[in-house]
């Protein structure tokens, strides 16, 4: 028998008074992994059972980073081990089916089961038939700081998403960070203040190591045999998997990370994956740590304002405007008045460099090598690097979210999905974003240290810098009109004819070299 299983048959509860039968029974999915909200955290848990699904079936099929599926499969085991010893009944199900296939015949057998709403529209989805037939009742997810009306309140005279204004009228419902109805500070957002390049002081944190134990030896054996196909590497030693590591996770994030998060939060380097990031993402999507607590955790800081308010909008901001969005649209199956979500008609593939083949492009390499080594990367390496490029190149927009959810441990369909289709590529138009985040080599130049181990020059050939002019020559008329485009298009229509050819060879060239999974090379280079 698995250890696991061996954990949890000696916590169960033996039949009689206390036996599953007479309990009040929940459907607790993969991402709610805590009982500090919803009924674990109110009701006796002598009088719970839980019912927990370790399925790989997902209506999109995925071949998830190694690091991902292990987290997932030892999370939910742990969470198991840890409610049973509450006292809850668990009843944890294996199979390879859709959800509402693996729950029905638990749920009917049950006498129906309660949840809390699933985060993923791939799960309501699948499980509204169960809801319809009374077999699932759903309950408010509690884990959320704030509700559909706040969002929808906001944007009801303007009709046009903007994370801002849903920040602030947060801040203003909750009262964080604000003194007599004003902004702690005097303004909403210290983002301004946050754009320093780091030069190695103060040194960044390195992130905690978690101990092995018996279960996630169990989880990294299986993914090492039967689910050795999938990519990416796996290290045990960086699963945050039991509530214990989560907190672990959570104190080093306070101590090291914080006092220094909102300077260096454009900041990228070759020295640290993380600089002063966090890497609380995936616990936070899998329900380990919940955004409230984060919040009033950072407010007790006596950090700077601009670490506090920075850390307080990614989560309290972003996150929930992401969340919102991706609600409010379905997925983006409805779109208001957007059609398909490919505003710049986007079709070329992803090159192979994203899998690991080596582009010549060193910024891209060693970002996509420590996606690959650790299926994490901050903000800035994603939206400035990976989005960036792919959006220059011209990457049909869904490959790039389908990869994106592949490769980060985070990815979940309401939080990849708009982040990389709406922030990310710009394929959502003017949705909820002012602009299209593309730049040149200068950026990437001034907020890293990549260029420096680069065989291209980020003053004289980087090709990324020919891609951005093609980019604003080729989306010209799309981008008219747009205030926050005024400038670079003015620079644009400053260029020469002859320019404006070079930039488009650029862009042939290296759409057609990296497609061939070969390196772009200055040597080369029209
Ligand atoms: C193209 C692209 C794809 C992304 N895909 C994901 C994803 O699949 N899952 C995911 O959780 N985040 C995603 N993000 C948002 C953000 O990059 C990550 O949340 C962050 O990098 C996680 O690292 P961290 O925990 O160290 O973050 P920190 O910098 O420490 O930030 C703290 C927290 O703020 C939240 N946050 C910050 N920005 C966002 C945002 N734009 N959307 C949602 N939450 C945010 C996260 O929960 C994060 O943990 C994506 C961003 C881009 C540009
Ligand atoms: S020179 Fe260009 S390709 Fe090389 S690291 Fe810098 S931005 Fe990236």
């Amino acid at each position: 028998m698995s250890a696991f299983r061996e954990a949890l048959g000696g916590l169960q509860p033996e039949r009689g008074e206390a036996g599953p039968a007479g309990r009040r029974w929940l459907y607790v999915p993969a991402d709610q992994l805590t009982d500090h909200v919803g009924p674990l955290a109110t009701e006796p848990p002598g009088e719970l059972g839980i019912v927990l699904l370790e399925t790989l079936w997902r209506p999109r099929p995925r071949v998830d980073h190694k690091q991902k599926l292990a987290l997932a499969l030892a999370s939910l085991r742990h969470f198991a081990i840890e409610q049973a010893r509450r006292g809850v009944a668990i009843r944890y199900e294996v199979g390879d089916a859709p959800y509402a296939e693996l729950l029905e015949p638990v749920a009917r057998e049950l006498g129906g089961l309660r949840m809390m709403e699933a985060a993923e529209y791939e799960m309501r989805e699948s499980l509204e038939p169960l809801v319809q037939s009374g077999l699932i009742e759903v309950l408010p997810n509690e884990t959320w700081m704030t509700s559909r009306a706040q969002f929808v309140e906001t944007f009801a005279e303007s009709g046009r998403w903007r994370m801002d204004a849903f920040y602030r009228r947060v801040r203003r419902d909750s009262g964080i960070l604000m003194e007599s109805g004003k902004p702690v500070g005097g303004r909403f957002s210290f983002d301004p203040e946050n754009r320093r390049r780091w030069s190695g002081e103060p040194p960044a944190p390195e992130p905690p190591r978690f101990p092995v134990d018996a279960i996630k030896r169990e989880v990294t054996d299986l993914i090492d045999g039967s689910l050795g196909h999938h990519p990416g590497r796996l290290d045990p030693a960086r699963l945050p998997a039991t509530r214990a590591d989560a907190e672990t996770l959570w104190s080093w994030a306070l101590e090291a990370c914080l006092p220094c998060f909102g300077p260096f939060e454009d900041a990228m380097s070759v020295d640290s994956r993380n600089l002063f990031h966090t890497r609380v993402s995936a616990l936070l999507n899998n329900g380990r740590l919940l955004a409230r607590r984060l919040v009033e955790d950072v407010l007790a800081l006596d950090i700077p304002i601009a670490s506090q308010e920075g850390f307080i909008r990614q989560v309290m901001g972003w996150r929930e405007f992401m969340r919102h969005v991706h609600a409010e649209t379905d997925g983006f199956r409805r779109l208001p008045s957007h059609g398909q979500p490919n505003a710049l008609g986007a079709r070329e593939p992803l090159p192979p460099a994203y899998w690991g083949t080596p582009s010549g492009l060193f910024c891209l390499d060693r970002v996509v090598e420590d996606v690959w080594e650790t299926g994490y990367g901050h903000h800035i390496t994603r939206l400035m690097v990976l989005s960036n490029l792919a959006t220059l190149l011209a990457v049909d927009p869904r490959e790039l979210t389908d990869w994106f959810w592949v490769a980060y441990v985070d990815a979940y369909d309401w939080v990849v999905e708009p982040n990389v289709l709406g922030m990310g590529t710009f394929a959502l138009g003017d949705l909820f974003m002012t602009k299209p985040y593309v730049s040149g080599a200068a950026y990437i130049h001034r907020m890293s240290d990549y260029c420096d181990s680069c065989r291209f020059s980020p003053k004289k050939d980087c090709p990324i810098t020919d891609l951005y002019w093609d980019f604003l020559a080729r989306h010209e008329k799309a981008l008219e009109g747009n205030p926050r485009m005024a400038m670079p298009l003015r620079s644009l229509a400053r260029q020469s004819g002859d320019r404006r050819k070079r930039d488009r060879a650029t862009r042939l060239w290296a759409q057609r070299t990296l497609a061939e999974g070969r390196r772009l090379s200055p040597e080369e280079r029209p």
